[in-house]
């Protein structure tokens, strides 16, 4: 229900840095109240649903289907204005949040009250030079050079004439034992065991190796023992080869070396190097702690008090992933009810009511093993196999932005089950990594200069 401000007052200014899962529950709870004024600055131009990323890199769903644009979800919700827009500092004194514009020029958005929900990126432990051999995994830029590589490599496989350089070419390394690796080594082993198995003429898609790496003693460790021993054997038996107690050392173009617990250093040839091992506070997380004086765990997450806030600063949440409070997961759940506390929490204080602290409500958690298979760890309740694949449907549907993308990803499923089908598998060579590389122009000397 709408509430009128009081004649004469100014609405109360909300500012949200990030669309996600967090951002986008925050400007929920606050929706339809005259009474706030909420800007939404994102440096996308659409609320991802990144648990599905593995689909879009491995051919079943379609970008569109798991990426809804901000002003669409949000075209009800008439308090609400989105901005296209990278954070790049907050000046605590004066109040406002600096940005920058795709071009470069610098924006300045005031705020009563911010909420910062910016999440996190992909970390190389220090090694960011591996990033243009091993794509992570986070933005919607990831899954489509990931797709390019992957079906790429099965393509440069069938033309090679040297059989070490075929051989090298159908070996896929997936860096990282959590969800995102596991679906991913899963999923590329399946594409290449069922749906390109019948279009090539000189090499056999079900041939390609997919080794899977991680430091820890097995994959989705976090689901407890039970779970990862089951999808440790489904792994194995789609062809997944598990390389446990193993970190990687180093990433170039020809593969990756990797060192075990006794100290044994090996040399792995592989076409495609994929990165699904760490996460780490994006830039504007150091700019927000120098200003606020915050402090910042090794991942560079802020640490927040029981009610979400900065010590010191009870106009300024820091929400989902990128909060650090009682070691809570970097998960959906976890990013969806902080959002929503930090929006609810605002409220309160406009009315001058109290709220309780932050608790949070552990709903579970999922992975996809492969067709028909998957892992769901929801408190005391475990399932696996057909079950957990069947919860872990409910689920996506459940949480999946929109409607129209859940029907799409529902139809899409039912086809990509029943017939192996994987449609969205075009790719194009064009590198487009970031919004300057869409509007901006190649020559730097022609871009506008950066006023502040
Ligand atoms: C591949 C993958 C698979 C996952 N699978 C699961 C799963 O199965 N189950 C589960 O529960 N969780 C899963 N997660 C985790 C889950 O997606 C995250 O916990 C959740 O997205 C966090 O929400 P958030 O709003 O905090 O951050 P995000 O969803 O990351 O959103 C952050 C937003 O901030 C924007 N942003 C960042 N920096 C700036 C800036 N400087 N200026 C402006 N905007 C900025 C970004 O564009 C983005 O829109 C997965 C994550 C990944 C990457």
């Amino acid at each position: 229900m709408s509430r009128t401000p009081v004649a004469g007052t100014p609405p109360r200014r909300v500012v949200i840095v990030g669309g996600g899962f967090a951002g986008l529950f925050a400007a929920r709870a606050l929706r339809r109240r005259d009474e706030f004024a909420i800007t939404l600055v994102d440096r996308a131009q659409h609320h991802l649903f990144q648990p599905l990323l593995y689909q879009v890199a491995t051919g079943i769903l379609s970008e569109g289907q798991i990426a809804a644009p901000l002003r669409d979800v949000l075209k009800r919700h008439r308090n609400v204005e989105c901005v296209l827009a990278e954070v790049v500092d907050v000046d605590v004194e004066a109040r406002q949040v600096v940005a920058e514009r795709p071009l470069g020029e610098r924006i300045t958005l005031p705020y009563d009250d911010l909420i910062v929900a910016a999440g996190l990126r992909q970390s190389y432990f220090g090694h960011d030079e591996f990033a243009q051999w091993a794509p992570g995994m986070k933005t919607i830029a990831d899954a489509l050079a990931i797709r390019r590589r992957v079906f790429g490599a099965f393509e440069l496989a069938e033309t090679a004439s040297d059989p070490d350089e075929q051989r090298r070419w159908l070996t896929f390394a997936v860096v990282g034992g959590g969800p995102t690796g596991v679906e991913l080594a899963g999923q590329i082993r399946e594409l290449a065991t069922r749906t390109l198995r019948s279009e090539f003429r000189r090499i056999r898609p079900e041939d390609a190796r997919v080794m899977l790496f991680d430091g820890g003693d097995a994959p989705l460790a976090s689901f407890g023992p039970e779970l990862s021993a089951k999808a440790a054997n489904e792994l194995r038996e789609l062809g997944v080869e598990l390389h446990m107690g193993t970190i990687v050392t180093n990433v170039d173009g020809e593969g990756l070396e990797t060192r075990d617990r006794a100290g044994t250093t090996v040399r792995h040839q592989a076409g495609t190097v994929l990165w699904a091992a760490g996460v780490e506070a994006p830039a504007m997380a150091a700019a927000l702690a120098k200003a606020t004086g915050a402090r910042q765990d090794r991942a560079g997450r802020i640490e927040v008090e029981p009610d979400l806030t900065i010590a010191g600063h009870p106009e300024i949440s820091v929400v989902g992933d990128l909060m650090s409070r009682d070691r809570l997961p970097g998960v959906a759940e976890v990013a969806m009810q902080s959002g929503l506390y930090a929006g609810r929490r605002i409220r309160h204080r406009a009315e001058v009511k109290p709220i309780g602290p932050f608790r949070y409500h552990d709903l579970g958690s999922a992975a996809y093993l492969s067709r028909g298979n998957a892992v769901v760890s929801a408190g005391p309740l475990k399932f696996a196999g057909f079950p957990g694949w069947l919860a872990w449907l409910f689920i996506h549907i459940a949480f999946l932005t929109g409607f129209r993308n859940r029907a799409g990803a529902v139809l899409t499923w039912a086809a990509a089950f029943a017939r192996d089908a994987r449609r969205e598998r075009a790719f194009t060579t064009q590198q487009i990594e970031r919004l300057r590389d869409v509007y901006g122009s190649p020559r730097k000397e022609d871009r506008p200069p950066v006023t502040s």
